[in-house]
């Protein structure tokens, strides 16, 4: 097994990964730069290093980071999620410096982070992807032609984007004209590339993803799928699994396909291929070469850590499991509760944290790196705790989940909870019947009154009183 981990990364991935190492008797080294100091990731780990004040430029220094995981002595780094997670040159230092990368071969990472080269291996591998471009765009005539021939609406995609970032839906040529800059635009800046192509666009699908796990033996299984459709802005909401959608053929060709796709690529390591269905017609959309955010409701229904998997895999070792061996229990679902204002357009809502009291009971999970008197800082994602519930029938996950919400307490920000409990009220959501369209197609459910408890006032002034005099 590996001795010792770097952890690329901050937040609450960065702990999940330093308890697996710690569970794994794996020494783990955290980095940190200055506004992260008092971090929960850096004072978690075995040890942990300053990157210097710039808040980000550490994170995403690929040679920095591959020099520290030498000095230190380590054997590998875990890339989390983001940062550098899906940068094949990061990956590529890794070999060339004898520190094994967690995730696939940088060959790998490169073909498939790029969506237009992705499109082209599962096109030549036999798997279903969405009609559209083969290669780049050249220029807007190509668009408007290849737009012309597959029918609107279309997307646009960056073809290395990823987060939700650099998706526009045209309807007609004139939005496509409009559009077709912007989304340049937005590459450049976001993704430093420029590479755009063009897809159908698939009207209110449901976003089916596929859990996969591949060994350096070439063994390749999946853990079933999450369904992600509840999105705003191609944004992931709240996740799901299994998808309480799907027919069981549904779910068995899906899975398969998955693993067809991983064993074309070659791939090893945790990673998940994302699909669009639309009735009975499934399409490839990207794979992410990395563990992602809602790996924890794969965790909670089949039991499988996939991050103790990862480190496994990546110490040469086997998968500890068989296809066969692979079984799903009742639902688990996940909220992403974001340091954001639903009321005021999402706009985040950075600051402190004057109390956090956390859910907890049967069936509740949280990863989150947050505590009591920490302060968001502006500079990351705004995501800032995960809340997972697990329960045996879809009913009582969703009455699990709206009484776990109801039972954090997380003030100083604003979040995105309240809005949650919406949607969980919603006849539709409740009958488990939605797609990509459903966070658009109810703005109503924004209209929710916050709800005050009356021992919440006391409680605030309690922690703050309490961090007063802890100072
Ligand atoms: P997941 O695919 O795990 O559901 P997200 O798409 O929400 O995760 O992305 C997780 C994090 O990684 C976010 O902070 C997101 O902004 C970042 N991210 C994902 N893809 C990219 C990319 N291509 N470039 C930069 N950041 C990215
Ligand atoms: P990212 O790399 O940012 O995660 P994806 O290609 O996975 O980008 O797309 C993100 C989301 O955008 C999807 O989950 C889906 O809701 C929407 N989307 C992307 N492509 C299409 C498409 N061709 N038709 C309809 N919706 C799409
Ligand atoms: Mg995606």
């Amino acid at each position: 097994m590996l001795k010792k981990v770097l952890i690329a990364n901050r937040g609450e991935i960065a702990v999940r990964i330093i308890r697996a190492c710690s569970e794994a008797g794996i020494r783990s080294v955290a980095i940190f730069t200055e506004p992260d100091r008092y971090a929960l990731h850096a004072k978690r780990a075995d040890e942990s290093y300053s990157l210097g004040d710039d808040p980000l430029a550490g994170y995403l220094d690929p040679l920095r980071l591959v020099n520290l995981a030498v000095e230190t002595g380590c054997d590998a780094i875990h890339p989390g999620y983001g940062f550098l997670s899906e940068n094949a040159n990061f990956a590529q230092l890794c070999e060339q410096k004898g520190i094994v990368f967690i995730g696939p071969k940088s060959s790998v990472i490169h073909k498939m982070g790029d969506k237009t080269q992705a499109r082209d291996s599962m096109r030549a591998a036999g798997i279903p992807i969405t009609p559209g471009s083969e290669g780049n765009l050249a220029d807007l005539e190509e668009a408007l032609s290849l737009a012309g021939k597959i029918g609107y609406p279309v997307m646009i995609k960056a073809t290395s984007g990823g987060g939700g970032r650099g998706i526009r839906r045209c309807d007609t040529p004139e939005e496509l004209k409009n559009q077709y800059p912007r989304v340049i635009s937005e590459a450049t800046k976001a993704f430093g590339s420029a590479e755009v192509f063009l897809e159908k666009c698939i009207v209110d699908p449901c976003h089916i993803e596929v859990q996969i796990l591949a060994d350096s033996q070439g063994n390749v299984i999946h853990l079933f799928e999450r369904d992600c459709s509840i999105q705003r802005r191609n944004q992931k909401l709240i996740e799901i699994a299994p998808s309480p959608q799907l027919t069981p053929e549904q779910r068995q060709y899906i899975g398969n396909l998955a693993v067809k796709a991983a064993k074309a690529v070659g791939y090893e390591n945790a990673g998940t291929v994302e699909f669009l269905l639309s009735g009975n017609e499934v399409y490839f959309m990207e794979m992410n070469t990395r563990v992602q955010v809602e790996h924890t409701i794969t965790e909670q229904i089949t039991g499988v850590d996939i991050v103790r998997e990862q480190l496994r895999i990546a110490a040469g070792l086997p998968l500890s499991f068989r296809q066969e061996d692979i079984h799903f229990r009742g639902f688990a679902m996940q909220f992403r509760i974001n340091a954001e204002d639903p009321k005021n357009d999402f706009l985040p809502s950075f600051g402190r944290i004057t109390h956090y009291y956390a859910p907890g009971g049967p069936g509740v999970r949280v990863d989150t790196a947050i505590y009591t008197g920490y302060e968001i800082p502006p500079y990351f994602d705004s995501m800032c705790l995960k809340l997972v519930v697990w329960a045996l029938t879809w009913e009582e996950m969703i009455a699990r989940g709206r009484r776990a919400i109801d039972d954090m307490r997380l003030h100083g920000i604003k979040t995105t909870s309240n809005y949650y409990q919406e949607i969980l009220k919603h006849p539709d959501f409740v009958k488990g019947q939605f797609n990509t369209g459903f966070v658009p197609a109810h703005p109503e459910l924004l209209n929710y009154s916050v709800k005050r408890h009356p021992s919440d006032i006391a409680l605030v002034l309690a922690a703050a009183i309490a961090a007063h005099v802890g100072r």
